[in-house]
């Protein structure tokens, strides 16, 4: 298990907490070589200016919050903000809305926005029998709606990885069809590796952690940026 993952593990039980926050959960994909938008975290709307002095627009705004687990029920992500102003304006809108929720702890995620592409999931889940498995599908309708997903238990090669994506009843929007341009799925293959490989977070993470989520990971003909994580801890057997 690597260092960044038993800190990451160590403070979110510290603090009770049932899962890693946002922050965390990509701080340690990024220490796994798979690529996150460039981010600050704000205690405040006080820190919002210093943390947007090193990040380009246009900018995303999301909470972080253990009361708010699915952000945007909540319309706690605000996307496109060009300015300092759009984001304090957007921090404003979402503070309302928490406010009338009785959501009362909170921080705020602001990332830089990942290029337009195609919305993928990869996600993992520790099975009592099988042990850590692996799954991706195509984001939105695809996974929610269709089940269109694919699953292999772990540890994965990258022969795995490229049947799982061939598998899916959407793969050809993989190749660019209907009129979208082609994405990298080199770049989605590295992803589900470092993951579910050998040497994969997921794999390697199966005492500590029970289920990930990565919805979604963006992907262009350029590469593949994880937007969204969501890490939920094994249930802590010492009490
Ligand atoms: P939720 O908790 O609702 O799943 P997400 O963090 O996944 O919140 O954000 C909701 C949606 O906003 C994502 O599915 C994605 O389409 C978009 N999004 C979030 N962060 C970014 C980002 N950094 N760049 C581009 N799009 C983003
Ligand atoms: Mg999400």
């Amino acid at each position: 298990m690597s260092a960044e993952l038993k800190a990451a593990v160590r403070i979110a039980r510290t603090s009770g907490a049932s899962a890693l926050d946002e922050p965390a959960g990509k701080k340690l994909l990024a220490s796994y070589g798979i690529r996150v938008p460039a981010s600050h975290v704000a205690k405040s709307a006080a820190e919002i200016p210093s943390a947007l002095s090193t990040l380009k627009p246009p900018y995303v705004l999301k909470v972080v919050s253990p009361e708010v687990i699915h952000k945007s029920d909540f319309g706690a992500v605000k996307v496109g903000l060009k300015s300092l102003a759009e984001v304090e304006r957007a921090l404003a809108e979402i503070e309302a809305t928490l406010d009338a929720k009785g959501i009362g702890e909170r921080s705020w995620l602001i990332e830089e926005m990942a290029s337009p592409g195609l919305e993928v999931v990869v996600g993992g889940v520790v099975d009592p029998e099988f042990g850590p498995m692996i799954m991706t599908g195509l984001g939105g309708v695809f996974v929610e709606v269709m089940k269109d997903v694919s699953f292999r238990i772990c540890p994965i090669t990258r022969s795995d990885a490229a049947e799982m994506l061939s598998e899916l009843r959407g793969a050809p929007l993989l190749q660019g069809a209907r009129g979208r341009a082609p994405i990298s799925t080199d770049a989605l293959i590295d992803i589900l590796v470092k993951m579910g490989g050998e040497k994969g977070l997921l794999t390697e993470s199966a005492d500590e952690i029970v289920e990930i989520d990565i919805n979604p990971i963006i992907v262009t003909a350029e590469g593949a940026t994880a937007v969204d994580a969501r890490f939920i801890l094994q249930h802590s057997v010492e009490g």
